[in-house]
């Protein structure tokens, strides 16, 4: 096998270096890529853009690639109208009502005097999401009235979202511990992986702003074998099934972000994609005789029925190691040093780059992710941070707390 993969993240980087291991796979070309994915005599870095569309077709129609993984835009996903799940909140939250998938309960308003009529009708807190892509940042978590109001004023009069925030979503505000559940689908069968807990803002005690993840951690306590069935039976595979039904099938990996609600699991999102940090804790986790490119084929030949995978029994932490400032704006070029990591730890490059002479440098918020393994989440986190003091740069900022959550738990 020839793959193309494209991105520049710890996601993709974590996927190259699972793939390496796949005995058919010859050789992976990561597009752009980034100071990390220049390992081993498997993968190459290609100079693309992963926005460059006609640039990376051209590549692989030139290059004998056959198989594609697109994991860093959403529409180069399952297809675009399938993309709309991510795309569109709008929609997502419309397709879950349909199929009678478990969300909180909302309206879509397009229009301003509406929602607020809406707003001040409901007696119950509100959460505002610009309907649209708005990496992450589209979604307001009002404390009163009042600000859910200025809220719907930003987002839809001033614009402050840009066109994202045309159509907004007013859903009901949820209490509950998260989960990340990643899950492979043919269009049929959905194959899930342990359920993983993502750290969303940057300060210990989930404290400060929200980021694009500073850690993670699986499997996660919280989901029993219960609720992880729960999460199948009454969310995973009913959307599987709805989308075929709709007639967007679903082909690839499909991230669902899921509020444990005191009424049970309900869908906070829909990714179409591998998520990032999870993918990190969760590749690692996988045993080393499973095969990923195998997984990916058998997706696309629908086939996943025929497909088992094992996870090591082992917990995974992984935790991010960011620029100085991130989320805000930080520096770049800085330089990574790195000392010999211990045994089932590893170090996913995001935010790096390689200089001609070999040096890696900072060149992005989330500059790279230490990930380890070990018999127990415990020892899982004791050794990531061990890792993590592996790894030197300027400025190195990171949560001190990842899977703080699962010991809570633990002790109550
Ligand atoms: P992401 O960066 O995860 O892609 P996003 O912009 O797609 O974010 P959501 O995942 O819908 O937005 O929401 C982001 C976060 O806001 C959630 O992880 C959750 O913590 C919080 N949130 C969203 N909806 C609700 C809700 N209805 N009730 C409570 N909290 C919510």
């Amino acid at each position: 096998l020839r793959i193309l993969l494209v991105g520049a993240g710890g996601r993709e980087h974590a996927l190259a270096w699972k793939l390496t291991q796949s005995p058919r796979v010859d050789q992976i070309f990561v597009a752009p890529g980034n100071g990390g994915t220049l390992f081993g005599d498997k993968t190459v870095s290609v100079a693309i853009s992963a926005d460059d569309f006609d640039g990376l077709v051209a590549f692989a129609v030139r290059s004998n690639i056959n198989l594609v993984i697109p994991v860093g835009i959403p529409v180069f996903g399952p297809s675009q109208r399938a993309a709309a799940m991510e795309g569109s909140k709008a929609f997502s939250k419309d397709f879950m009502a349909r199929h009678n998938i478990p969300t909180a309960e909302y309206r879509n308003f397009t229009d301003h005097a509406a929602a607020v009529e809406y707003v001040k009708s409901v007696n119950h807190p509100v959460v505002l999401k610009a309907s649209g892509l708005a990496a992450g940042k589209g979604v307001i978590i009002p404390a009163s009235t009042e600000e859910a109001l200025a809220g719907l004023n930003d987002i839809m009069v001033s614009k402050e979202f840009g066109d994202a925030g045309s159509e907004v979503v007013v859903e009901e505000f949820m209490t509950g511990q998260e989960l990340s559940i990643l899950a492979f689908s043919d269009g049929y069968t959905a194959l899930a992986l342990p359920a993983a807990q993502d750290h969303k803002r940057i300060g210990d005690g989930d404290t400060g702003l929200n980021t694009g993840g500073m850690g993670t951690y699986s499997p996660a306590p919280v989901a029993t074998k219960e609720v992880e069935a729960e999460i199948m039976r009454k969310i995973v595979q009913p959307t599987i099934d709805g989308m075929r039904k709709d007639g967007i099938p679903f082909i690839g990996m499909l991230f669902t972000g899921i509020m444990l609600t005191p009424e049970g699991p309900k869908v906070l999102e829909y990714n179409v994609r591998f998520g990032d940090p999870e993918t990190q804790s969760l590749l690692a986790l996988l045993t080393d005789d499973t095969d990923l490119a195998e997984i990916m084929l058998a997706c696309i030949e629908r086939r996943l029925d025929c497909v088992k995978f094992e996870m090591k029994k082992q917990a995974a932490v992984t935790v991010v190691l960011a620029a100085k400032g991130y989320p805000g704006s930080y520096p770049k070029g800085d330089e990574i040093t790195f000392d010999a990591l211990p045994d089932n730890v590893w170090v996913f490059h995001a935010g790096t780059k390689a200089t001609p002479e070999g040096k890696i440098l900072t060149n992005g918020g989330r500059v790279l992710a230490v990930t380890a393994i070990a018999p127990t989440l415990k020892e899982a986190q004791a050794l990531a941070y061990k890792g993590v003091d592996c790894v030197h740069f300027e400025g190195k900022t990171f949560r001190r707390d990842i899977a703080y959550k699962a010991f809570l738990e633990a002790e109550s």
